[in-house]
């Protein structure tokens, strides 16, 4: 059987993905990437001499795929990722609480985790009880969707726990309030955190950065293994020919069988607009920003865990939600702290210096150390269109077009997750299994 040719069009987390499991199979590929760096919304960045991400990421152990091409393309996870068990640990002057999962098999490393948190009156810890047996119940599935804010008022969650744990959970995970996120995507999270088995509902942080996780190796994997890559190659326009695909770059014109558009759904858009415009037009999404807050201080400050979770309150300017320790993570960022806010439209509004100050003021009332006040240098990084805003009943376009050989991959086509590393890697995998199949079924009609 003849190999298939395959243009991917970007080497974020989805085209890498795409591109290293059809070369897996055999698939003659190769991946353009626009920028000089891989990994599109999830990559390093250089400030200033020093490496940074374009934002703080945090995985999951039930990023199962994820992890399994990782080691496909020759790294070992548990190298590059600190696990964590399951928590949400507020500092303690926050007022807030500290859960913990222990190290048992599930459901009794959350329950037990619970039982023992502190901060949560009897009320609040027989709240979570209430929502994991009526989620565990309904298999973490809805008929109907809903917000999540509907979904915690049906299953009579207390105020407190709404505040300091579904709350910062939901726009972490969906990056949309809970007002108007998805219940479906929510539950669908939650089944693979806290429903899941204990080494699923792991968090995992990054101890390299984002682009050596996967797509650097990703990339050197697929040179070794007969297929190309043009980085700093931005593809200008695709065309159907006869029987083929055509890829304009400004320097050549390529050809291919078939196409995988593995870029943002916003990029994905430009490329389809010459092509099919009803096909473009469903990929009109509404995005929500996410903004990461690095502030170095001297080497020898320290937080008191590798992550921390923050009471954000908008009107007093406490925009951060989430403190990672960089210097627990990887000793040559000793005294670098980033703090995420997700859904951060109204946070950037005042510009990146003031929410700078704010926030490094925020964490030196919270955590009690007034030295956090005065960072050696900040940088906040906002990434406006940073995922698609996680609203209930959300369409989102399947990965096979009504065009031959033309395929969509990336983290905002049809999934139960919302806009995730995991769901762009998943993503890649199952266009890679479709051409795979096409592939096979045309040799076999070929055959006949
Ligand atoms: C700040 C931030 C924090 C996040 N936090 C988390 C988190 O904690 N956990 C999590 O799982 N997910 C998180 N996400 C989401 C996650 O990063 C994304 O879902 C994922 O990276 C999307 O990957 P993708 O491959 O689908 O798309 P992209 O990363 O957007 O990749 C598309 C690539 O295509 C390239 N491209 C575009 N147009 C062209 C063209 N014409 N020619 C060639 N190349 C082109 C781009 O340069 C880019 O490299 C976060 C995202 C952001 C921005």
């Amino acid at each position: 059987m003849s190999q298939p040719t395959v243009a991917v069009i970007g080497a974020g987390w989805a085209g890498c993905a795409t591109a290293v499991e059809l070369a897996r199979t055999g698939a003659q590929v190769t991946l353009y990437e626009a920028a000089r760096v891989p990994g599109g919304r999830a990559r390093r960045i250089n400030y200033q001499g020093n490496t940074l991400d374009n934002g703080q990421h945090i995985l999951l152990g039930a990023y199962r795929d994820t992890l399994q091409l990782m080691r496909t393309v020759g790294l070992q996870p548990s190298q590059l990722l600190m696990r964590l068990p399951l928590q949400m640990r507020y500092p303690i002057s926050e007022n807030g609480m500290d859960l913990l999962a222990l190290r048992l098999p599930a459901p009794l490393h959350l329950a037990l985790g619970v039982l023992r948190a502190k901060g949560l009156s009897l009320a609040d810890k027989l709240s979570i009880a209430r929502f994991a047996s009526a989620a565990r119940w309904m298999g973490w599935q809805l008929n109907r969707d809903c917000p999540v804010s509907e979904l915690l008022e049906r299953f009579e969650q207390t105020d407190r726990l709404i505040k300091l744990m579904w709350r910062p959970l939901c726009i972490a995970a969906l990056n949309t309030p809970p007002e108007r996120a998805s219940a479906k995507v929510f539950l669908a999270v939650l089944r693979d955190s806290l429903g899941a088995s204990r080494a699923a509902s792991d968090m995992l942080l990054p101890r390299a950065n984002l682009s050596a996780l996967f797509p650097d190796a990703a990339i050197a994997w697929l040179q070794k293994h007969g297929g190309k890559v043009m980085l700093g190659t931005r593809v200008s326009a695709i065309n159907a020919g006869d029987g083929y695909w055509k890829i304009n770059t400004e320097q050549r014109i390529d050809h291919s069988q078939h196409i995988v558009i593995s870029t943002s759904a916003a990029h994905a858009q430009t490329l389809l607009l010459e092509i099919d415009d009803a096909l473009a037009d469903t990929l009109n999404f509404e995005y929500e920003a996410i903004t990461t807050c690095y502030l170095q201080y001297a080497p020898t400050v320290h937080l008191p865990a590798p992550m921390l979770a923050l009471i954000d309150d908008p009107d007093s300017q406490r925009w951060g939600q989430f403190v990672f320790d960089r210097g627990q993570l990887d000793h040559k960022q000793s005294g670098l702290l980033a703090v995420v806010i997700s859904a951060s439209g109204t946070a950037t509004e005042s510009g990146a210096q003031a929410l700078e100050q704010s926030v490094a003021q925020q964490l030196a009332n919270d955590l009690q150390m007034p030295e956090l006040a005065t960072p050696l240098w900040g940088k906040a990084i906002t990434e406006k269109r940073a995922t698609f805003a996680c609203v209930p009943d959300l369409q989102r376009p399947r990965h096979a077009t009504a065009h031959r050989g033309l395929w969509l991959a990336g983290d905002y086509t049809e999934s139960e997750y919302p806009a995730t590393i995991e769901g762009a890697v998943r993503s890649g995998m199952k266009v890679a299994a479709a051409i795979r199949a096409k592939a096979r079924a045309e040799a076999k009609a070929k055959a006949k």
